[in-house]
């Protein structure tokens, strides 16, 4: 076989940049979706607790609160689902969107019928969320991580309420409290709480809805990271996935490890069966795109290759294991 420029990315960076930037933009939409999920939550808990100020009876409070904070975590529970469900279709979809577009843009120029493979993306994206959505970290799955938050959020605020209904606090401040929590974290009340806020240290997390905010954006990274790696199966012309550091110059040391480490395709190029898992770590702000043979050059071999399929056995095997077997 003839030597060709194999590692050519410019011809489809376009695509990896699209794809980059879709991702990017949903992290930047949901981080906000989940900060005024939050907010609105701790607000209609903190309306309830309003009402008590009528009669101020705190006391009446107490027997309620509980009641109070398990309807609220049902609902954050439900509006973080909605949210990571919605975030999974839109963080798939940017890891499939190199991939599909190279091989679509291949086929189309060699003068190949591409909505086998078109089909075959879309597939790819439902088996994708699927995988998404039962995949299991320490045996919990993403609804039982979810689960997880909003119980976690629950005992929080349950335990700041709980303080200020003790320690005699009118419901009217426990809700100001509550308010004030969700907006500018636990650090914000030690003026004005100095005792109360320093018995709950450590117990309650400074920021409330940080951890959440954490889990979604593994979550996106995560379902972006598995859906590449599973769409450059499908791309004929891949030859690995590079591993590359954020150019906000905040790498980790394991980062720039993996970034660097070179197994002869380039430096941070791995194959589909090497690739490590993304992300690397909570807040990885790592990138990940497809390597493909040069466009023009593939487009002539898949030209030969129409001629006589001997002659190119890796686009012959691609041909008879991917292409064939996904146009039922
Ligand atoms: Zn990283």
């Amino acid at each position: 076989m003839t030597k060709r420029r194999i590692y050519a990315l410019s011809g489809n960076s376009t695509f990896a940049l699209e794809a980059r930037k879709q991702l990017i933009e949903l992290l930047l939409r949901q981080d906000k979706a989940i900060q005024q999920l939050f907010i609105q939550n701790a607000d209609e808990l903190a309306a309830e607790i309003r009402k008590y100020e009528v009669s101020g009876n705190a006391y009446q409070l107490n027997e309620v609160i509980d009641k109070l904070l398990q309807q609220q975590a049902s609902k954050l529970e439900e509006g973080l689902t909605l949210i990571l469900l919605d975030g999974l279709q839109a963080s798939i979809e940017a890891g499939i969107h190199q991939s599909k577009q190279a091989t679509l843009r291949v086929l189309n120029r060699a003068g190949i019928d591409w909505k086998p493979m078109e089909r075959s993306f879309l597939r790819q994206h439902t088996k994708a969320v699927e995988a998404m959505e039962t995949r299991t970290i320490k045996g919990l799955n993403l609804s039982d991580r979810i689960w997880g938050q909003s119980r976690k959020t629950r005992d929080a605020i349950g335990s700041v309420v709980r303080e200020a209904i003790a320690t005699g606090e009118h419901p009217y401040r426990v809700a100001e409290m509550l308010e004030q929590y969700v907006r500018n974290g636990a650090g914000s009340l030690v003026s004005d709480y100095p005792n109360m806020i320093e018995r709950l240290e450590g117990n309650i997390p400074m920021n409330l809805s940080y951890e959440s905010l954490r889990l979604a954006r593994t979550e996106m990274a995560a379902a972006f990271g598995e859906a590449t790696r599973q769409a450059a199966e499908l791309n004929p012309s891949n030859k690995g996935i590079q591993w590359s550091l954020s150019n906000a110059g905040v790498a980790c040391d394991k980062c720039i490890g993996i970034a660097g480490h070179n197994e002869g395709k380039g430096e941070g190029v791995y194959s589909l069966e090497t690739l490590p898992e993304y992300p690397a770590h909570p807040n990885c702000l790592c990138d990940l795109s497809e390597v493909t043979e040069g466009v023009e050059d593939f487009v002539d071999r898949l030209i030969e290759w129409m001629a006589n399929p001997l002659e190119h056995q890796d686009i012959e095997r691609w041909y008879q294991t991917v292409y064939k077997t996904e146009d039922i």
